[in-house]
C-alpha cells in the first residue's frame, strides 16, 4: 500500500474529509486536477447546522474572524418567502456569510497544518479495485502514474470521474428552462434605504436585502455582502444565448424581471468579481454512495438547486460523518457494518435536500397558480410550528440517526452545553476540536468512570457538571451523561443521576456499535 486513503478532489468536501482523517490519525493523499485555487466562487455562505459543526472544530472562528460562538439567524427565506425565525424557541438556523473561495482557503490551510499531502495538477483518470485495495490511475505534471490505497473517496464534484469510473448511476432530473444571471455591481448610494439596507428601485419600489424576491416575470436578489454587492436575476423560458455574459445582459434581464431599470455600475475593489450566467440545473442522487473500497462524498453523490444554500450544509456534514468511520476501518477497530452507516445515515439527509430544493423551485416559478400557492403557503407560515418545521428541514436539524436508546438527544447533534470542569467553564464545542469520541459524565458521583475500560484508546472521558445552559428549551432537564461521536452526534444519553445496570448495558451496546469491541 502506498497510502491508506486517496481523496480525489480538493474542493471543500474533500478538504474537510482530509482534515477529519488527519485528526483521527490517518494521513490521506488529496489529488486535485487544478494547479491552483479555482477562480470561480460558488457559495456565498454556509447555512444550517454546519455552522455549529465548524465551531466544534475551531473553524467557525477562523471563518468569521471572531471568537464569538455562532448565533441563530433571526430570519431566512424559503422559496422566496420570508421566515420569521426570531419568534422560535429553539431556532436551528445558523448562517455564516463567507465566500466559498475563503472556505476552501481555510480548509486547505487547516489540512496542511495537519500534515495532509495535497497534490495539485494531479487528475484521477482511472481506477480499479480488489479485495485489498484500490489502484488509482493519475495524470500528473510528470506524466501518468498509479497510486495504491486501501480506500479511495471521490470528492470530485457533480461530474465526478470516480462515480463514472465505478459505473454508479446518477438518476434524477435536468431542467433547462431557467437562466440565472449574477454579477458584482455598484448601485448609487441614493437607492439604498439606510433603515433596511434594502434597495429602492425607481419605478418598482423597495426590495429587501439578502432575500429572494419573486415577481410575475422571474426572481431578483440584492445581496450587499461586505466583500461586494451581488445581484442575481433569474428568468424562465428565456433564451440564454451563448455569447460571453456581460453587465448589459444582466441589466436587460433585471429590466424584464422587475419591469423597471436598475441603474448600476461595474464593481469596485480588487475582486475577484462574479459575472455568471447559469442555464438550467440538475437534481440527481447517486444510486450508491459506496462500491467496495470506493466512496462518494459531497456533490459527487448529490447535486441539486443552490436555492437556500444547502450544498455545504450537506456535503461538509457528509465528510464529518465519513471521516471517523473510515479511520476506524483503517485502524482496525470499526465494528462490522460501521462504514455502511455512512450511506444509511447520509442518504436520507441528501433526499431531504433534494426534496426541499425542488419544493422551493416550484414556489418561485412563474404563473398565477404558483402565486395562489404562495398565498396559501404564506398563510401556513403564520403558524410558528410550520416555520419551525421548515427551519428544521432547511438547517438539517430534523435529521435523527437511528442509534441505540430512546433519549430525545440520541441520534441528534449535541447541544452546545456549558460544562463546569476541573479547569473551569467550557462550551462543549470547545472540547470536541480534536474530533475524539467523548463520554461526558455529568452524574453527581462520576458513576461512569469504569465503563470505558478496554476502549480508552478510542474514547475520552470528561467529568463535569452542568446547569443545562445551552440545552434546547424543548428538553425538560439537563442530561446526566452523553456519549458523543466524533461528528458530535449523540450516540447515547441518560437522565439518571445514577444509571442502573440496564442503562449501562445500553451504553456498552452504543459504545460497541460506534467504536468496536473492548480490547
Ligand atoms: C452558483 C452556485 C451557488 C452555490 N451557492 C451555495 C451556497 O450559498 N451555499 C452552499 O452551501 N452551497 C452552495 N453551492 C453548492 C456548493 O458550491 C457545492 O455543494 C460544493 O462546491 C461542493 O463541494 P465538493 O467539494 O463536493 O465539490 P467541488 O466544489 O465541485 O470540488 C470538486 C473538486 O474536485 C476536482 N476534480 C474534479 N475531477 C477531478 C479528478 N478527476 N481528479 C482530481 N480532481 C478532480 C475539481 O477541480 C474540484 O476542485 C452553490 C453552487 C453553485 C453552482
Amino acid at each position: 500500500m502506498t497510502t491508506d486513503v486517496v481523496i480525489a478532489g480538493a474542493g471543500p468536501n474533500g478538504l474537510m474529509l482530509a482534515c477529519e482523517l488527519s485528526l483521527a490519525g490517518v494521513r490521506p493523499i488529496v489529488l486535485e486536477r487544478l494547479n491552483g485555487q479555482t477562480k470561480e466562487n460558488r457559495a456565498n455562505g454556509l447555512v444550517g447546522q454546519v455552522v455549529r459543526a465548524l465551531d466544534r472544530r475551531g473553524l467557525h472562528e477562523r471563518l468569521s474572524g471572531s471568537a464569538e460562538p455562532p448565533r441563530p439567524s433571526p430570519g431566512f427565506v424559503f422559496g422566496a418567502m420570508p421566515l420569521d425565525l426570531g419568534r422560535l424557541d429553539d431556532n436551528p438556523m445558523y448562517g455564516l456569510a463567507v465566500p466559498q473561495r475563503r472556505i476552501e482557503q481555510v480548509l486547505e490551510e487547516r489540512a496542511l497544518e495537519l500534515g495532509v499531502e495535497i497534490r495539485r495538477g494531479h487528475e484521477l483518470t482511472g481506477l480499479s479495485q480488489d479485495e485489498d485495495g484500490v489502484t488509482a490511475e493519475i495524470a500528473g505534471p510528470e506524466g501518468p502514474y498509479r497510486l495504491r490505497s486501501r480506500y479511495l473517496v471521490g470528492a470530485d464534484g457533480g461530474r465526478s470521474a470516480t462515480r463514472k469510473l465505478c459505473g454508479i448511476g446518477f438518476p434524477g432530473v435536468t431542467r433547462d428552462d431557467s437562466v440565472s444571471r449574477s454579477a458584482h455591481i455598484t448601485v448609487p448610494a441614493e437607492l439604498i434605504d439606510p433603515a433596511t439596507g434594502g434597495l429602492n428601485v425607481p419605478g418598482y419600489g423597495p426590495i429587501p436585502p439578502f432575500m429572494h424576491h419573486r415577481t410575475d416575470h422571474g426572481m431578483f436578489v440584492y445581496a450587499p455582502f461586505s466583500t461586494g454587492t451581488l445581484v442575481n436575476a433569474t428568468e424562465w423560458n428565456q433564451d440564454s444565448g451563448d455569447e460571453p455574459m456581460s453587465l448589459d445582459e444582466l441589466r436587460e434581464s433585471v429590466r424584464r424581471v422587475l419591469g423597471a431599470d436598475l441603474p448600476f455600475g461595474p464593481p469596485e475593489g480588487p475582486g475577484p468579481h462574479q459575472l455568471r450566467r447559469l442555464s438550467g440545473g440538475n437534481t440527481r442522487l447517486a444510486e450508491r454512495f459506496r462500491v467496495g473500497r470506493v466512496l462518494l462524498l459531497g456533490d459527487a453523490a448529490h447535486v441539486h438547486s443552490a436555492i437556500g444554500g444547502p450544498g455545504l450544509n450537506l456535503g461538509l456534514q457528509d465528510a464529518l460523518n465519513l471521516g471517523w468511520k473510515l479511520a476506524g476501518e483503517i485502524h482496525g477497530w470499526a465494528p462490522p457494518g460501521l462504514l455502511d452507516t455512512y450511506e444509511t445515515e447520509r442518504r436520507p439527509a441528501a433526499e431531504r435536500v433534494v426534496m426541499h430544493t425542488q419544493a422551493q423551485a416550484a414556489l418561485i416559478a412563474p404563473g398565477a397558480e404558483v402565486t395562489a400557492l404562495r398565498v396559501l403557503f404564506g398563510e401556513l407560515l403564520r403558524d410558528a410550528r410550520t416555520t419551525k418545521h421548515i427551519a428544521d428541514m432547511m438547517s438539517g436539524a430534523d435529521i435523527r440517526y437511528a442509534l441505540e436508546g430512546t433519549h430525545p438527544l440520541t441520534g441528534r447533534p449535541a447541544p452546545d452545553l456549558v460544562l463546569e470542569t476541573e479547569t473551569g467553564s467550557v462550551r462543549l464545542a470547545e472540547l470536541t476540536r480534536t474530533a475524539r469520541p467523548l463520554l461526558i459524565d455529568l452524574t453527581p458521583d462520576a458513576a461512569l468512570a469504569g465503563v470505558l475500560d478496554g476502549r480508552r484508546d478510542r474514547v475520552d472521558l470528561v467529568t463535569a457538571k452542568t446547569s443545562g445552559e445551552g440545552l434546547p428549551t424543548a428538553l425538560r432537564g439537563a442530561p446526566t451523561a452523553l456519549l458523543l461521536r466524533p461528528d458530535c452526534y449523540v450516540a447515547w444519553a441518560s437522565d439518571s443521576l445514577s444509571p442502573d445496570a440496564k442503562e449501562l448495558d445500553t451504553l456498552r451496546t452504543a459504545l460497541a456499535s460506534a467504536f468496536g469491541a473492548a480490547r
